[in-house]
């Protein structure tokens, strides 16, 4: 108990004194109240003394309770956030595991209309290259490395808002609500260069990480299910490109989900 009030907030503190307070106000109130209806025949002096009585009980018991009680429900609101947190992120890469990410972008996706909902902006699925060839030169350790470094690279690129998951293995996922297939193209770019420009040096060695991404851009409503099939299309084109290279699709509102021929490939 007394760690986490020694570590308290300014923000904490007021809540926890908020509390206590109105608590063992309401308290005197409900005591006062029963009091002066019980006792308002009696002699004034026996009545003041057991308005006394109804004031002090409560700040004696009901204080010290009321401020056990907020600090309890604040330490159980804390360790229920870092619950929370913990089941939401990839223990590796610090990023959000594959449910935390489709569950959040699937909200987002699925605000009813009116409610800000996500009616355009871009998915982009984002592989390692030859992450086996990784592990078996340098070794797993070094191969978790790696993925720490991408996951870090992706995460400095992108804006606060954007979700970064991790999907498994040594595949990403990022959504960037808003984005038009300018934005997404241009991000994607710098993802893909962030990464080729990361420093690996597994066994005092410098080594190249690569990513091939694979995107959809859309407008209008769409389900994750559908940009997840047209990234992973567009990954697939760019792994065949050679790798190291970014593919997009952009899904207009109305007609075909086919990418932009002249922008697709970089
Ligand atoms: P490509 O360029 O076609 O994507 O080739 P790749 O070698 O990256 O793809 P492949 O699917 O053949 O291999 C993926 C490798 O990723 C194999 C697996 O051992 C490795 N991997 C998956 N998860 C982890 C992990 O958590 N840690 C490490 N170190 N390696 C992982
Ligand atoms: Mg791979
Ligand atoms: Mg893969």
């Amino acid at each position: 108990m007394l760690a986490s009030v020694r570590g308290m907030s300014r923000q904490g503190w007021w809540q926890l004194a908020r509390w206590t307070v109105l608590g063992t106000l309401g308290c005197i109130a409900i005591s006062v109240a029963y009091n002066a209806i019980v006792f308002w025949n009696y002699p004034s002096a026996a009545f003041r003394q057991g308005l006394l009585s109804a004031i002090v009980l409560p700040i004696v018991l009901a204080g010290p309770l009321f401020f056990y009680l907020t600090l309890k429900l604040r330490e159980l609101a804390i360790a229920n956030h870092k619950l929370t947190v913990l089941a939401s992120t990839d223990s590796l890469t610090g990023v959000l595991n594959r449910g935390a990410f489709a569950a959040r972008v699937g909200a987002l996706l699925e605000r009813p209309a009116g409610a800000s909902a996500a009616s355009a902006g871009a998915f982009l699925l984002i592989d390692a290259d030859h992450f086996k060839a990784i592990n078996d030169h340098h070794g797993h350790e070094h191969g978790d490395q790696a993925l720490r470094l991408i996951a870090a690279a992706i995460r400095t690129t992108v804006r606060k808002n954007d979700l970064v998951g991790r999907l498994g293995g040594e595949e990403f996922g990022v959504f960037l609500p808003g984005a038009t297939y300018a934005n997404a193209m241009a991000v994607a770019e710098r993802i893909r260069t962030q990464i080729e420009q990361t420093p690996f040096r597994p066994d005092d060695r410098l080594s190249r990480l690569s990513v091939s991404i694979g995107g959809a851009s859309f407008q209008g409503g769409r389900g994750f299910d559908e940009l997840f099939r047209i990234a992973d299309e567009r990954l697939y084109v760019a792994k065949h490109a050679g790798r190291n290279r970014v593919s997009m699709a952009q899904m207009l509102e109305t007609v075909s989900t086919r990418p932009t021929p002249s922008a697709a490939l970089h």
